[in-house]
């Protein structure tokens, strides 16, 4: 598919086609704003554009499940999991857009559900829930089974329902189309469209827009070892940068604390949610002494930093050299 008018003015760009930008598309074409617009007559627009074909994004590589106090397994409580998204960052957070990533995440996925994710089943019928690492009942107590999950490609269903969803809704897609510049007023306080270069011809393309959202994924190519792509190169950073506006919060990488060693494949959380042990090179399940309590389902950057220690420490895997 490629945008039928790209000189005309887009109410709305995204840049990005993973679940953030898709979710936002389908957000504001099914939002009351613009059912009134339509309802006077006018037709109010939104083009996405991804440099990868929308299925291609790599939210389709998430594997183990999505946070969600749906309590279908065990007792769950939206305050629990706000609490643990704010300890799990050091109390670093931004509080008010972890409530409400606390307070919104049961619906979200029911609706997600409901756009055709296959969520995997309890025996009667429930969305499954499975434990991850830093979901704890009580503030902090005992582990609680928080991620809904659909076998090993949560990601991988989440971005066909909504590659779908958006499908249906007749939103435009430039795809494999590579935006190199937000382009800005000549005062430099508001954003007038962005430059893209179409891959396919190698036509630039100037798009106007009203308002443009940058949904283009993580850095994660940064390191020399990741799960990451290729595609992950910061550009949504690159591009507010180049701008000249600021960013927030970019020192905020997550590590993921497992994988095969030196491939950059993951191991899912999901593996020691279902009983599996950290052990160093002596056979130690060594968790246990960094986080007495969680062990080994303690939040992501404990555990890493704790193979970070017994690796520099000698007890690590062998360089297979
Ligand atoms: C191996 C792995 C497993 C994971 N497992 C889980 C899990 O179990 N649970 C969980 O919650 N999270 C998990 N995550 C994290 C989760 O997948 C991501 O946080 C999420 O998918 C990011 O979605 P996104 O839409 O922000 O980015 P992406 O899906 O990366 O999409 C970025 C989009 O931006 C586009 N883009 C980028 N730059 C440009 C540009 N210059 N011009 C045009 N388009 C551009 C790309 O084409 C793409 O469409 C996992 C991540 C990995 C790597």
């Amino acid at each position: 598919m490629s945008p039928k008018h790209v000189e005309a003015m887009y109410d709305v760009v995204i840049v990005g086609a993973g679940a953030a930008g898709l979710s936002a598309a389908l957000g504001m074409v099914h939002s009351p704003e613009f059912a009134e617009r339509r309802a006077l007559g006018e037709e109010p627009s939104v083009l996405v554009i991804s440099k990868l074909q929308p299925l291609r994004s790599h939210t389709g590589s998430a594997e183990g499940g999505i946070a969600a106090s749906l309590g279908n397994v065990e007792h769950d409580d939206w305050h629990w999991h706000y609490y643990d998204t704010v300890k799990g960052g050091d109390w670093l957070v931004d509080q008010d857009a972890a409530r409400l990533l606390a307070q919104e995440a049961p619906a979200a996925v029911i609706n997600l559900e409901r756009m055709g994710v296959a969520f995997s089943r309890t025996e009667d019928g429930h969305i499954a829930q499975r434990r991850f690492g830093g979901h704890t009942a009580d503030f902090g107590q005992q582990p609680v089974k928080r991620a809904a999950y659909a076998a090993d490609r949560i990601g991988h269903q989440i971005l066909h329902a909504l590659w779908q969803q958006c499908v249906a809704a007749g939103i435009a897609f430039a795809e494999e189309w590579y935006v190199t510049d937000l382009v800005l007023d000549e005062a430099r306080t508001k954003v007038e469209g962005v430059v893209a270069f179409d891959t396919h011809t190698g036509a630039v393309h100037a798009v106007h827009a009203r308002n443009v959202l940058l949904a283009t994924g993580g850095a994660g190519r940064l390191f020399h070892t990741t799960s990451n792509s290729w595609d992950l190169t910061g550009d949504g950073m690159a591009l507010a940068l180049n701008a000249g506006l600021q960013l927030e919060d970019v020192e905020f990488m997550q590590f993921h604390p497992t994988g095969l060693a030196h491939t950059g494949i993951l191991l899912s959380e999901a593996a020691r949610a279902e009983g599996g042990v950290l052990r160093n090179a002596e056979g130690e399940a060594f968790m246990q002494r960094y986080a007495p309590g969680h062990a080994d389902l303690a939040a992501r950057d404990v555990v890493s930093r704790a193979i970070r220690s017994e690796t520099d420490a000698g007890r690590g895997v062998a360089d297979p050299k």
